[in-house]
C-alpha cells in the first residue's frame, strides 16, 4: 500500500535521505528504526504530504504523490490517521473537540453525531468519558499519547502513522500503548506504519522493520530476523535498554 523508490531528501546542503526504498503491505505493523537525525520522521512525514522528497517516487494507496492535484490528495487525507512525535493536540480546543477535528474538516456529519464518534474513539483507547470535556493541558502523557491516537482514528483510516507512540511514557503507560497498538492490528484490514526506538514494542507487534541509517535502508526484516545480522549499523538496535 506504500512504496518508495530512490526517495532523496536534502535540506539545502544536508543529504537526510539519499536512496530510500521500501514497500509496506496492507495490514502489516512497519516500523522504522535508525538513529536521531537520520530522516524517520522525514520519511513519515512524506508519505502522509507534509514534505516532498527532493527525488524519487511515493506512492500511497495506488496514487503517485509526486503531482498529485488537490483533489486527490484530500481524498486521500481522509484515508489515513497521524500521530505526531509531539502530539500535535490544539491546547485551546477540548480532547473531544481535538477528536472531531478531522470529521469537521472532511465530512458534513452533524456535531451531535460527531461527538458521539468521539466518545467512541476515546472509549477505543481507554480513556474515561469525562476525559472528553478536558484539556490536553490537564492530561498527563500516556493521555496526551491515547488522546491523539484516538483522533488519528476518528476517520476510521486504512493507514496509521505513528511517530514514536510510546516516547516520554514510563514504563507502564508505554505497556498500556503497546496493547493498544496490538489491538489495532487487522482492524479492518488497517496498516500501520510506525517511528520508534522502543524495543518492546518493536519486539511486541512490528510485523517487518526498517533500519535506516546513512541515507539508506539498511536492512528490512522481522525483528527475530534483524537481530541475527552483523552489520554495526544495525546491532547498536538491539543492544540498548528501552528508550
Ligand atoms: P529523531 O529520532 O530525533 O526524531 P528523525 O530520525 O525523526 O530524528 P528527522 O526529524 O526526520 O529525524 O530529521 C532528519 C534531519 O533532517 C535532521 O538533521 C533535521 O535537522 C533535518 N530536518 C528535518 N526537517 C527539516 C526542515 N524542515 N528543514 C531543515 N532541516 C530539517
Ligand atoms: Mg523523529
Amino acid at each position: 500500500v506504500i512504496e518508495m523508490r530512490n526517495v532523496a531528501t536534502r535540506f539545502g546542503t544536508h543529504a537526510v535521505h539519499t536512496d530510500v526504498n521500501l514497500g509496506i503491505r496492507k495490514a502489516e505493523i512497519f516500523a522504522l528504526i535508525g538513529g536521531s537525525g537520520s530522516g524517520k520522521s522525514t520519511l513519515l512525514r512524506e508519505m502522509v504530504l507534509l514534505q516532498r522528497p527532493s527525488a524519487g517516487t511515493v506512492r500511497v494507496l495506488g496514487m503517485d504523490l509526486r503531482n498529485i492535484g488537490d483533489g486527490d490528495a484530500l481524498a486521500l487525507c481522509r484515508r489515513w490517521g497521524v500521530m505526531f512525535q509531539h502530539g500535535g493536540l490544539f491546547g485551546a480546543l477540548t480532547v473531544a473537540e481535538n477528536i472531531g477535528l478531522p470529521l469537521r474538516e472532511h465530512t458534513q456529519l452533524p456535531p451531535a453525531l460527531i461527538a458521539e464518534i468521539a466518545a467512541t474513539k476515546l472509549a477505543m483507547v481507554g480513556l474515561a468519558p469525562e476525559v472528553a470535556a478536558q484539556y490536553p493541558a490537564e492530561l498527563s502523557g500516556g493521555m496526551l499519547k491515547r488522546a491523539a491516537l484516538a483522533r488519528a482514528l476518528a476517520l476510521d483510516p486504512e493507514l496509521l502513522f505513528l511517530d514514536e507512540p510510546t516516547a516520554g511514557l514510563d514504563p507502564v503507560s508505554a505497556a498500556g500503548v503497546d496493547a493498544l497498538v496490538l489491538q489495532l492490528r487487522g482492524l479492518f484490514g488497517l496498516t500501520i506504519v510506525m517511528v520508534t526506538h522502543d524495543l518492546d514494542l518493536l519486539w511486541q507487534v512490528a510485523d517487518r522493520v526498517a533500519v535506516l541509517a546513512q541515507g539508506t535502508v539498511q536492512a528490512i526484516g522481522s525483528m527475530a530476523e534483524l537481530s541475527q545480522l552483523d552489520n554495526p549499523l544495525i546491532r547498536p538496535f538491539f543492544d540498548g535498554p528501552r528508550s
